[in-house]
């Protein structure tokens, strides 16, 4: 019997070979507008509205370490991470369900907090926690957030609708999530050769927020409302800039150049950055969970864009072949290749 790797597919690759082997069409086929591919899978509910659909689950000592993720934490950025989905397709989530592996060394306590974080997150979005599912695992924690979202069917953003000579534009700023780990890791690594060692975080609670306690971005899509406009695609930033672009691009069959010097940083991780030896541009390309919203508008709409108060252009959409580049404080031009997700690797 043949036996593939699933090494060898990568995510992306294995996703595009798991879905190719449906060869039926069903009834429902003409709701759907958007299958996989996509933030989340949007079906029509009547001529003017649609729900979105997405799921996302996190596993413990793949997607968290709870040496250092307070279960508390962990139950608000599994939720937002998956609210997120929707604010990328420019629609609001309303429904969630929430699936449960545990394993016996996990307390009624540990669940009450995780579920307190759950909560919180539904009631700063105003989502609604519907139903679940509850099983024993044989090792660690595994969360499933599966959430239904409302959109108005005009105003949907998809990832493949970006055309040549539009304006790239991110909210809020980059980077920070992956310097707030590159902290809590650093901290465990510590721990763990001099359990005596206090930990060193004064100054550091903005980073490791940005890791521990990300926000999603509603406020963006009420801004975008407010101001009639419609951007021409859109992703949330949850694997990295790079990579994250990488599938606009892939999907609108476009290219693109980002501005080094527009790209948003903040100056704290610009500085922890620099103190880790990194180098702070390519923290805010590959550093992934940020949930920050990057996308396009067309260049008549550039005017609104001032307009936001969190949002700004980094950058501008080109031919396919051109492919992504940077375009350096010095002012060359350099190919980028996605690194993006790699948990499989
Ligand atoms: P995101 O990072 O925005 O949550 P993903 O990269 O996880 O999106 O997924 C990309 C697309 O592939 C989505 O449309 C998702 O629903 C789909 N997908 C992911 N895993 C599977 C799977 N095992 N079977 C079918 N579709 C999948
Ligand atoms: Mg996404």
């Amino acid at each position: 019997m043949k036996r593939t790797e699933i090494n060898k597919l990568g995510e992306f690759g294995l996703i595009e070979h798991l879905t190719s082997l449906n060869k039926s069409k069903s009834s429902q086929q003409t709701q759907i507008l958007k299958g996989i591919g996509d933030d989340a899978a949007v079906y029509k509910i009547s001529d003017t509205h649609a729900h979105l659909l997405t799921s996302d689950a996190l596993l413990e000592g793949i997607h968290f370490d709870l040496m250092y993720t307070p279960l508390k934490h962990l139950g608000y950025k599994a939720a937002v991470s998956n609210f997120s989905d929707c604010y990328a397709m420019n629609g609001h989530p309303k429904y969630m369900t929430v699936s449960l592996g545990l394993s016996n060394k996990v307390s009624v306590e540990a669940l009450e907090e995780l579920y307190s974080g759950l909560y919180h997150a539904c009631h700063a979005y105003g989502v609604e926690l519907v139903g679940g599912d509850t099983n024993a695992s044989l090792q660690g924690i595994f969360i499933g957030i599966t959430v239904v979202g409302e959109a108005e069917i005009h105003k949907i953003t998809y990832r493949n609708n970006a055309k040549q000579g539009d304006i790239l534009c991110v909210t809020g700023n980059l980077g920070a999530a992956y310097l707030g780990l590159q902290i809590l890791e650093r901290e465990k690594k510590l721990y763990l050769e001099n359990p005596e060692i206090q930990p060193d975080l004064d100054h550091e609670e903005y980073l490791i927020k940005r890791q521990l306690k990300p926000e999603a971005r509603k406020d963006v899509i009420e801004h975008l409302h407010a101001l009639s406009l419609i951007p021409t695609s859109m992703i949330d930033v949850s694997d990295g800039l790079s990579s994250d672009l990488m599938h606009i691009c892939k999907q609108s069959k476009i290219g693109a150049i980002i501005y080094e010097s527009d790209v948003p940083i903040h100056i704290k991780a610009q500085h922890r950055a620099i103190k880790f030896n990194l180098d702070p541009i390519t923290c805010a390309l590959s550093g992934g969970e940020d949930y920050e919203l990057l996308f396009t508008i067309s260049p008549q709409d550039a005017e609104k864009i001032s307009k936001m108060p969190d949002a700004k252009i980094i950058g501008k959409i080109t031919y396919a072949e051109e492919g992504i580049k940077l375009q350096t404080l010095g002012g060359q031009l350099h190919k980028i290749t996605a690194q993006g997700w790699n948990h499989m690797q």
